[in-house]
């Protein structure tokens, strides 16, 4: 018996020494993603890698907006006309994210896609919505729109207006899935970056984390900060990469549910917590609400931390597990 518990403690510690980093990157969803894996074969991690990437088309299939043949479209194409059925993976991600806008006091809220696409109409047309056009569609926003069946596994919108939209959890989830894949497949150790939504699986070997540089979206290299991560997610929300912008002046793509107007109070949101999704998810909700929302949400939850930077771009507030820079 002796003899087997120190085979199998040799075997573990010769398999560990063979590991080798492993990277690859590819396009999804019109972003980059980045896999860093410790893997014992090269054979290993392309199998793993190959399945991560089957695993975000089956993904952009489910929750695409951008085009027509996703489930989500179907969904949406039906507001206020008929329930429709959809696989238990689309159901469970509503099932989420409706959780998450009850948590966050409706700042996170799925059903932004009609404001979202009013706002971003008018502005490329060279306008500002006009208020009443606000007022009006901000009558097609709200989660307690969606009506789930939970025995017929289908999806009714009440309102023949209310679009869903999963921009601000997608990549998350998304990254939280490849991370999945990779443990079940006997990866452990690893990075997983798909456009700024990571998450940081257990640590190379001989180091106790993982240093990820948090980078400010659309400035190139900018570091923002350094955090020390393990088996956690992480995620930045801002205006610098996608923005409305009309006369100069620039609007964020994060629509504050409560007023229909473009969240104003932040420039940006590093978000940490224990799954990629719930990172994305804060990250924007702390965007809506500033720094009362963080205040607020790292006293309820003691697993997140965020990094905010305010209006002007320089000043830095830390809560919760974040140590500020
Ligand atoms: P990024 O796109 O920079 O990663 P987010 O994760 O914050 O930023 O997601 C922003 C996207 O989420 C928007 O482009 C829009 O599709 C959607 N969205 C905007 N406002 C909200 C909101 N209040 N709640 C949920 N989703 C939102
Ligand atoms: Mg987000």
């Amino acid at each position: 018996m002796r003899l087997l518990v120190l085979l199998v403690l040799l075997f573990c510690s010769c398999s560990h020494g063979a590991e080798n980093l492993y990277e690859r990157s590819f396009h999804s969803m019109g972003s980059t993603v980045e896999l860093k894996f410790y893997s014992p074969s090269e054979e290993l991690f392309h199998r793993v890698v190959d399945a991560c990437v089957e695993r975000t088309k089956e993904i952009d299939r489910l929750f695409s907006n951008y085009r027509d043949d996703s489930v989500l479209a179907e969904v949406n194409r039906n507001s206020g006309v008929r329930p429709v059925s959809v696989p238990e993976e689309f159901l469970n991600l509503v099932r989420i994210s409706v959780n998450y806008s009850e948590i966050t006091d409706g700042a996170f809220d799925i059903t932004i896609g009609s404001l979202f696409e009013l706002w971003r109409a008018e502005t490329v047309a060279g306008r500002l919505p006009e208020k009443s056009r606000i007022r009006d569609v901000f009558g097609c926003t709200g989660f307690r729109k969606i009506k789930i069946d939970e025995t017929k596994s289908q999806i009714f919108l009440d309102g023949n207006c209310v679009r869903l939209d999963f921009g601000a959890i997608g990549k998350g989830y998304a990254v939280d899935e490849m991370a999945r894949i990779a443990k079940k497949n006997g990866i452990t150790r690893g990075l997983v970056n798909f456009g700024g939504n990571i998450y940081a699986m257990s640590s190379p070997a001989g180091k106790k984390f993982w240093d990820v540089e948090v980078r400010k979206p659309g400035s190139g290299n900018q570091i923002i900060s350094n955090i020390d991560l393990v088996n956690k997610g992480v995620a930045t929300s801002g205006d610098y990469e996608r923005y409305f912008e009309h006369a100069g002046k620039r609007y964020s793509h994060i629509i504050d549910p409560r007023t229909g107007w473009p969240a104003g109070d932040v420039t940006s949101v590093v978000a940490v917590s224990k799954t990629a999704t719930e990172a994305d998810v804060f990250s924007t909700a702390v965007s809506v609400l500033g720094l009362p929302g963080a205040q607020t949400f790292v006293r309820r939850n003691k697993s997140l931390g965020f990094l905010v930077i305010g209006k002007k771009g320089e000043e830095k507030s830390c809560f919760g597990s974040y140590v500020c820079p």
